[in-house]
């Protein structure tokens, strides 16, 4: 793990400034399995009472490596205590990557390493309802969108786990359709059938509605393309993608889109 007077805080500073956003030396509180494969994770600071994130925005977290060669990655900010200078990430343990290295092997006391808040995708409060399609991955960020949608507000949910059983826990206040939760059955991350179908099967409702997708990178080329289809237009489509089947994201935590 990082060391809060070394040279990742360093380069966490001149990156955050560059982005204009904090650098936060922060450590792990605890971690709890919130499904057998989704790990939250968290983490304590000071720093985070200054942070004020957007629903949806995200940490860069630094794994292994110093400085330049810090390796990231992006993780959503789940939820956030200011006053208790606390926040939750939530992570899925798939893939053998760093990330879910970490997230997997975390204990109390770790030091962390992060730059935030980060993301432009947040929720577009003009919408007279909101679609949330992705994986496991995204669930945090659809979840922590959704819930910033009002009472008496519209969501639709998509969102895929691994099975029956796995649904995450979550306080939305507005009505909620859609099939809510996709799981997979056997099928392997990064399969787009499942979402694809998910897809079909909704019934968009009247209005303008946004669609915010998340998710491995050619499922969520496939379900942008889907909504086109289904006659959104590119501006009340945010997708963004993930993590990218059979491949390492890059050391800035973003899929390699080449
Ligand atoms: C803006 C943003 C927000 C994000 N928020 C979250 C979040 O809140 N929670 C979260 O869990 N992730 C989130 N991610 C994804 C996260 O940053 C990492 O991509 C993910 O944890 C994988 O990193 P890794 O180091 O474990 O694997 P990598 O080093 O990227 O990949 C190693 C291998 O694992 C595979 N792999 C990676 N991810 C998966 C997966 N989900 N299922 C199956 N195989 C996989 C890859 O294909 C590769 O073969 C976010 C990404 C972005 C860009």
């Amino acid at each position: 793990m990082t060391n809060p007077s070394g040279p990742a805080r360093r380069a966490n500073e001149a990156l955050a400034e560059r982005l204009g956003v904090l650098a936060l030396s922060l450590r792990v509180e605890r971690t709890t399995a919130l499904t057998p494969s989704c790990q939250r994770v968290r983490l304590a600071g000071d720093e985070l009472a200054d942070l004020d994130p957007l629903p949806g925005q995200d940490l860069m977290v630094s794994l292994d490596g110093d400085g330049e060669r810090t390796r990231r990655r992006r993780y959503t900010i789940r939820h956030l205590d200011r006053d208790a200078g606390l926040v939750d990430l939530d992570i899925a343990l798939h893939g053998d990557g760093p990330g879910m290295r970490w997230a997997s092997s975390a204990r109390p006391g770790d030091a962390v390493e992060a730059i935030g808040p980060r993301g432009k995708v947040t929720l577009d409060t003009a919408a007279d309802w909101h679609l949330f399609i992705g994986d496991d991955s995204f669930a945090p960020a659809a979840l922590a969108m959704a819930e910033a949608v009002p009472h008496g507000g519209a969501v639709v949910l998509a969102l895929e786990i691994d099975a029956a059983g796995h649904e995450l826990p979550n306080e939305i206040r507005a009505v909620v359709a859609g099939p809510r939760w996709v799981a997979r059955d056997g099928a392997a991350p990064g399969d787009p059938s499942g979402l694809v179908a998910a897809l079909e099967s909704i019934e968009l409702p009247p209005g303008r509605g946004h669609a915010y997708v998340g998710g491995e990178h050619a499922v969520v080329a496939r379900l942008r393309d889907g909504l086109g289809r289904r006659g959104m237009d590119p501006e009340s489509v945010s997708a963004k993608s993930y993590w990218r089947l059979g491949q390492q994201n890059a050391a800035n935590g973003e899929p390699d889109r080449s």
